[in-house]
């Protein structure tokens, strides 16, 4: 194996040492599991990683995981996977969903990381993790797909920077596409959670990329040059969307004539945030265990709601 110095040789430059950095991965999915590989092989440092899942057949064609794994938690296997890209790598794997992490006093865990990487397929359950990560001032990429992997989203929350999760998008969250179906998928009303769908991994791994690029700016901070194009798009924008198929949605009347456009395409938008939101406005509700059950993830539910 290459000495540990050898290891970022063909990133020096261009990312500087991320080693003293701490990212906490909320949902080991086809999304966080390769946001980690990536984050990794980049040099992040230590990793926490939370998933009530274990690795089943059907995720091994769009995520790191391997025939081996499973059967096995999710949070294991990608720990050992994160280990053998980095035998240094320090990762904390929490076999458990949100509600539970919540109970493990997940405002500690918060004061911990540099990072949040939010890839839950649960919405509500996002909303309560980036109303935690905000209330403390750490920054949170959400990275999400629509329907089939046809387009994505990627919503940057940076605290005092950008507005939250919920001003970006509590009005797509209850938008519907021109077919009538709901962008984001199908929801399974029993556990809240979205329906796992048919998609290609290559088009997940189109949308998982930009989003790892600007994690890793903002792990890298402004003096690196991939730190200064997400500082860039930040200051513009927080929120990309990102088709990988044509024509998909209001893209063609946003791109007209133009030529040579084909997918993937992206779209970046400036969020507006809103007095009133709960999480960021001017009049915000703390956080409150347990998920679901108090007066912040009531706010929270009827201001997405109603935007
Ligand atoms: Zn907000």
């Amino acid at each position: 194996m290459n000495a540990p110095d050898s290891r970022t040789a063909r990133i020096t430059g261009l990312v500087p040492s991320l080693s003293d950095r701490h990212v906490l991965v909320v949902g080991c999915g086809s999304v966080g599991s390769t946001m980690s590989d990536v984050l990794a092989r980049h040099g992040v440092g230590s990793f926490t990683l939370v998933d009530p899942d274990v690795v089943e057949a059907p995720n091994l064609s769009r995520s790191t995981y391997t025939g081996e794994d499973c059967g096995r938690p999710k949070v294991d296997a990608l720990a050992d996977h994160l280990l053998r890209i980095d035998p240094g790598t320090r990762v904390t794997g929490h076999h458990c969903d949100l509600d539970a992490l919540l109970e493990l006093q997940l405002a500690d865990l918060l004061q911990q990381v540099d990072l949040v990487v939010a890839a839950l397929d649960d919405p509500v359950a996002q909303g309560a993790l980036d109303h935690r990560a905000t209330a403390i001032g750490r920054p949170v990429v959400h990275c999400a797909l629509y329907r089939g992997a046809a387009a994505g989203e990627i919503v940057l929350n940076i605290p005092g920077a950008t507005p939250c999760w919920a001003c970006a998008t509590g009005q797509r969250a209850t938008s519907h596409g021109a077919d009538g179906a709901h962008l984001r998928g199908e929801q399974d009303y029993g556990t809240g959670r979205l329906a796992a769908e048919t998609a290609l991994g290559a088009d997940i791994l189109t949308v998982v990329s930009v989003a790892a690029k600007l994690s890793i700016g903002l792990l890298g901070g402004p003096s690196s040059p991939v730190g200064t194009h997400t500082l860039t798009a930040i200051a513009r924008h927080s929120m990309c969307i990102i088709s990988t198929s044509a024509g998909w949605e209001w893209f063609p009347g946003n791109f007209g004539e133009t030529p040579g456009q084909f997918a993937p395409q992206s779209v970046w938008l400036r969020v507006l945030g809103s007095p009133e939101c709960p999480v960021c406005g001017e009049h915000r509700v703390a956080p409150v265990a347990p998920l679901g059950d108090g007066t912040a993830a009531g706010a929270l539910a009827s201001f997405r709601s109603g935007r």
